[in-house]
């Protein structure tokens, strides 16, 4: 299957290629160019089969053409070594669906994982540094985690997460530099966007390139995002085999709180390939460009406001490219099928205080944006469920602070923090990034 640029302007790409490119040469975002619906027959017998049965079917719409199916299916059962449970809240039909039981405790371990694998099947040389491909990942904390941990142990892959220099929390931190392998962590001195600065110097020269294999693990990686999807048949499924009605007469839900839109974007190729979802609800925070767009027609990016739910800081949705690509640019189709919602940091503690006086469920942030779109979205005869994107402990200062509780860090996270701390000093000169690199 070939992929083609949201922007209109670049050529048709393999998969290989906008696996390793990532971004388009117009800067736009790959798409693939056909989107499979999936038989019936899947649909009918898909509450016995296992997540990664499931998950398996969904890949090979998206890349059975490209990868052969042992590869395929090897791949993605790697990825899916964890649980991804339904969690009841509410007797009203209201489910969380914990995406936060992966490696790194939030939802970007699926993506990351399955990448990291696509990317070694297309570079299977592999081997010593200099046939490695080579990820280079700025991070201000969570994305270079996910990114770390997905690639940990991947043949023929080395990866390089640049972090500012006494920016990252300290949990945060231990999650990139105590891992080893084929994980190198850069302290560099400086901020985010220096870090960022480097790695986007190292990308455009040649020299570099010349000598080493450099790719980037981004969030719009076609091989990062579509794996996504897999996580609402999989709800789909619990879903007909726990609720009591007739499936004909119910109506399901699903709400998701959303920074770049990926992981939303994912659920919508999803309901194309024919998952019955009636409905879905993007769970903004005071982030509310997407929202304000569905109010008005008029997509106005601007700079991100800091949140409690800080993974969802967003000014300008990367994916919302791609959300307008699948429905023809037209508004009026984009709100047929999605609603919004946005809230303040105050209303967010609110609904984490609410919802564990009512229920006993401790959301993080992130899932209480969800949580709550969806208790105040939810129509007589719905079913749904919000992702849960986040375990609690990763946010604990902040849980701890607004429930007055004392969340449980799980012992993953706790193995974590036991680790000794490597990592390599950086200026935050290119010269000296770039000497470093050729060293290698
Ligand atoms: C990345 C992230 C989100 C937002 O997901 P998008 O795909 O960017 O919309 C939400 N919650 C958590 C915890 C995240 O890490």
């Amino acid at each position: 299957m070939l992929y083609y640029s949201t922007n209109g302007k670049a050529p048709l790409a393999t998969l290989e290629k906008a696996v390793v490119k990532g971004l388009a040469e117009d800067k736009g975002l790959y798409m693939p160019e056909r989107i499979k619906p999936l038989p019936k027959e899947f649909f009918d017998n898909i509450q016995d089969m296992t997540l990664q049965e499931i998950a398996y079917q969904v890949a090979d719409c998206f890349f059975g053409e490209d990868v052969d199916a042992e590869s395929l299916r090897r791949i993605v059962y790697d990825t899916l070594s964890f649980d991804i449970p339904l969690v009841k809240i509410s007797s009203r039909g209201l489910y969380s669906l914990e995406l936060f039981h992966g490696p790194t405790l939030a939802f970007k371990d699926v993506g990351a994982r399955f990448m990291a694998r696509l990317l070694s099947y297309f570079s299977p040389q592999g081997g010593g540094q200099n046939g490695a491909v080579n990820v280079l990942v700025a991070t201000s904390g969570d994305t270079g985690s996910a990114v770390a941990n997905g690639f940990l142990g991947v043949e023929g892959i080395h990866v390089y997460v640049l972090y500012p220099k006494g920016k990252v929390s300290p949990i945060q931190e231990c999650q990139f530099t105590t891992l080893g392998q084929n994980i190198t962590a850069i302290e560099v001195d400086g901020v985010f966007d220096d870090c960022q600065a480097l790695v986007k110097s190292a990308f455009m020269d040649e020299e570099l390139n010349a000598h080493m294999k450099l790719t980037s693990a981004n969030s719009i990686n076609v091989a990062r995002f579509l794996p996504q999807s897999f996580y609402y048949f999989w709800a789909y499924a619990q879903l007909k085999q726990i609720v009591n009605c007739k499936l004909s007469n119910c109506k399901f839900v699903c709400c998701v709180p959303s920074g770049n839109f990926g992981n939303i974007c994912s659920a919508l190729f999803g309901k194309r390939m024919g998952l019955p979802i009636d409905r879905f609800i993007a769970a903004n925070n005071a982030n509310d460009i997407f929202y304000n767009y569905l109010q008005t027609g008029q997509y106005n990016p601007k700079p991100s406001v800091q949140t409690i739910a800080n993974a969802m800081d967003v000014g300008a949705p990367s994916n919302f490219a791609r959300i307008l690509d699948l429905y023809g640019k037209s508004h009026k189709a984009i709100c047929n099928d999605i609603s919004g919602a946005t809230y303040t940091d105050e209303q967010i503690a609110e609904t984490m205080r609410q919802c564990l006086a009512e229920t006993g469920y401790q959301l993080d942030p992130h899932g209480a944006c969800g949580y709550r779109a969806l208790q105040e979205g939810l129509r007589e005869g719905e079913v749904g469920f919000f992702l849960e994107t986040a375990h609690p402990a990763k946010f604990k200062q902040t849980v701890d602070g607004i429930c007055g509780g004392d969340v449980a860090i799980p012992e993953r996270l706790q193995a974590f923090m036991k680790g000794a701390k490597q990592s390599v000093p950086m200026s935050k000169e290119f010269a000296d990034f770039k000497a470093f690199l050729l060293r290698k």
